[in-house]
């Protein structure tokens, strides 16, 4: 395993409308991806945790996290959550040296609580943010404080600490995850506080995982970038549109493009 690899936590049913614009309000099948690489001493990283059942099934959710899973309707794929991904690897969850948050919506974070001995690197000014908010402002936010884990804040490692360097196909400046170049996270705001990607320069095609920059490679490529009851979901619609404009000029350069969320068979 050179490069990441990524799987489908779970499945989840979405009004088009919300991911798609012209989209119908009918509903349809999305993937909710993470990823898994290794750091060069071989330890596994993940890049998020994806859906996980504290999230969506857990008895002690609070009622807002009950409505949460009501509106997107998410089912686990339970032989590809990341504790059933890692042991096919022969790695047990302490063996997972970091987790890459690219944000801090439920479908990111839901299984940080399998991972207690992982550093997390994530936005520090996203955390910032998010640790000095009220309780209703972080739900304004989809951040659930119940699914992040006691100590959070010791365990994390601000992305904004690594070496900035030139990262390809015009994504700007990009932090540099391991210090070898091999994997850069790239800022991409509006969708989330925070919310950045990863780009592998190295790779004979560079190949950028712009999470949710938005939900559909449609939205991007096609020019339907949600808008309407999409609103209430976005951080900062502006940012989000320029954000997309980028991965869009990615792309047109020659990169690969991969996101979090895109159609599966129901
Ligand atoms: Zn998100």
């Amino acid at each position: 395993m050179n490069w990441p690899e990524f799987h489908n936590s779970a499945v989840i049913l979405a009004p088009e409308r919300l991911v798609l614009k012209r989209g119908r309000w009918r509903r349809i099948a999305i993937g909710v991806r993470y990823g898994l690489m290794l750091d060069p001493r071989g330890k596994p990283v993940l890049i998020d945790t994806g859906y996980g059942p504290l999230a969506t099934e857990g008895p002690d959710r609070s009622a807002m996290l009950k409505l949460y899973g009501m509106v997107l309707g998410p089912r686990l794929v339970r032989d590809e959550l990341p504790a059933a991904v890692l042991a096919r690897h022969g790695f047990v969850p302490d063996d997972v040296a970091r987790i890459v948050l690219t944000h801090f919506h439920p479908d990111h974070v839901a299984a940080l609580r399998d991972f207690p001995s992982a550093r997390i690197v994530a936005s520090g000014a996203a955390w910032r943010r998010i640790a000095a908010m009220r309780g209703h402002e972080r739900l304004r936010h989809a951040v659930f404080t119940e699914l992040l884990p006691p100590g959070l804040a010791s365990r994390l490692e601000p992305i904004e600490e690594r070496p900035a360097v030139q990262a390809p196909l015009g994504l700007g400046v990009g932090w540099d995850l391991f210090g070898d170049g091999s994997c850069l996270a790239i800022d991409l705001p509006g969708h989330a506080l925070g919310h950045f990607g990863l780009a592998w320069p190295k790779r004979d095609r560079p190949l950028l995982y712009a999470v949710d920059t938005q939900w559909l490679s449609a939205a991007v490529f096609g020019g339907r970038l949600p808008g309407g009851v999409a609103r209430l979901v976005y951080a900062d619609e502006d940012l989000m549109r320029e954000s997309a404009a980028k991965v869009r000029r990615f792309a047109e350069a020659g990169g690969e493009v991969m996101f979090c969320h895109e159609r599966v068979d129901a």
